[in-house]
């Protein structure tokens, strides 16, 4: 390609990931043309941390990993380069307001997503980054001569536009309806990389018990929740969980989603709530004990709303097998013990996980192996850039999802500048 200092670095996606790297790459005085397909920019921030936008984690930069059950170590260089403490910073500096709240998640003060993307808005407006939307990328071009390198984009309608690099940051397939469609596997793809199975994460789950719908809308808290392949624990946490019509969901099952992904749907798993975990066996039957003596008058359905939720009670009666009607005096301590073991361990079979239209992330993308940590460059063609979900590395809820798109988005950003500048002389 002819060194023409007019072309610019191509930014491909206007989500997270897009807009910092537009950012960043403009913040180094680079030229830079952000093109995206929907009809405003960052469509997904939108209904991201239910409309309020949980926009990083502030824990500690070495406990960040841990929060990132997959490819981390591939995240070392662009997280300890642009931290959640710096991203912070960054919103701030620019008059976004944050508030830190449980677990060290970040939303903006005002409580509103639109307010983050407003922020890069108006950043990439003072930048002069050009703003292409309802702009569909088709195809990535490349040039053999004088070496292998990206040369630019195919439009949607045909035009072709000319690049120094381009950013693919064009998302996952997890909400479709927000524009992440999947086509950057596809660009990455074209280019000779590698695309891991692609598989939908902290996604609801599916059950296949029968008495699971009855309790549809019940969300319980503080409830532990383990997952088990024959001996092997696959799961094993506390938090908060919702049973619905198909199963289950919530915080504490959407994790479990993301380190079920080799197991799940391939044979149906054996998951247990612990709907009381503060109590050993032994606490929880003297807590029985108690409200049975209180209720020793009554039938056995009457007398568990004290240690139940309603919508829960006629499952856990039918489960322990102890008659609705029998007098709570009658209640001997085999059946006792069985009502613990149904409390202590409520048993599910869980069947698979729900699809992408449903995901808050894509599992799997870009082989990592095949970008370069620090520049987020392609090892394969020089001079494309890939950020964001479309890499293969996926974090759990809390904000670490839309850390990873900030920090990798500003190295590609970034990086793609000081390439270009180099080049340009
Ligand atoms: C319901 C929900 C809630 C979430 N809540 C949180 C949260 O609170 N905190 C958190 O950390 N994470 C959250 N996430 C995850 C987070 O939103 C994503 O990880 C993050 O948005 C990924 O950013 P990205 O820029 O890589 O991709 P995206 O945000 O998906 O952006 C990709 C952009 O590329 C555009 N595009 C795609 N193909 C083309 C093309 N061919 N041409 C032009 N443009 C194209 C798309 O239209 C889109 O705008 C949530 C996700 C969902 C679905």
């Amino acid at each position: 390609m002819k060194k023409d200092s007019e072309n610019p670095i191509i930014v491909v996606g206007g989500g997270a990931a897009g807009m910092m790297a537009a950012c960043a790459a403009a913040g180094e005085g680079a030229k830079v043309l952000l093109l995206e397909k929907n009809e405003k920019l960052g469509k997904k921030i939108y209904i991201t941390g239910k409309g309020r936008c949980n926009y990083t984690n502030c824990c500690e930069t070495e406990d960040f990993f841990r929060h990132v059950p997959c490819n981390p170590r591939f995240l070392y260089s662009s997280i300890y380069g642009f931290d959640p403490h710096a991203v912070m910073d960054w919103f701030e500096s620019r008059g976004l307001k944050s508030a830190v709240e449980r677990g060290n998640r970040v939303f903006p003060a005002s409580s509103r997503a639109s307010d983050v993307t407003k922020t890069l808005e108006t950043e990439l407006k003072r930048l002069r980054v050009e703003i292409r939307l309802n702009c569909e990328v088709r195809d990535l071009l490349t040039e053999k001569e004088p070496e292998r390198r990206v040369s630019g984009v195919r439009l949607g309608t045909g035009e072709l536009l000319r690049a120094e690099a381009v950013i693919l940051a064009t998302g996952g397939k997890s909400y479709p309806s927000t524009g992440s469609t999947g086509d950057g596997y596809r660009f990455a793809s074209s280019a000779g990389h590698k695309i891991t199975e692609l598989s939908p994460s902290l996604v609801p789950i599916t059950v296949q018990d029968a008495d699971i719908p009855e309790m549809q809308g019940l969300s319980l808290k503080n409830v532990r929740f383990q997952v088990r392949d024959g001996r092997k624990t696959l799961f094993d946490d506390f938090g908060e969980m919702m049973f619905t019509h198909f199963g289950v969901t919530g915080p504490l099952i959407l994790s479990a989603s993301a380190n079920l992904q080799k197991q799940i749907g391939k044979k149906p798993l054996s998951a247990e709530i612990d709907l009381k975990p503060a109590l050993s066996e032994e606490k929880l039957d003297l807590r029985i004990v108690r409200d049975f003596e209180q209720n020793s008058n009554k039938v056995f359905r009457n007398a568990v709303s004290g240690l139940y939720p309603a919508r829960m009670q006629p499952v856990i009666i039918r489960r322990s097998g102890i008659p609705a009607g029998k007098a709570v005096h009658d209640i001997t301590k085999a059946e006792r013990m069985e009502l613990i073991r149904v409390t202590k361990h409520f048993q599910m079979t869980l069947t698979g996980l729900r699809g992408f239209q449903e995901a808050v992330i894509t599992h799997g993308g870009v082989s990592v192996k095949e970008v370069d940590p620090s520049t987020m460059e392609s090892r394969i063609l020089p001079g494309l850039y890939l950020a964001g979900e479309l890499l293969d590395v996926d974090a759990y809820t809390g904000g670490f999802n839309l850390q990873i798109a900030w920090a990798t988005g500003h190295a590609a950003g970034a990086a793609a500048a000081a390439s270009a500048a180099e080049r340009t002389g």
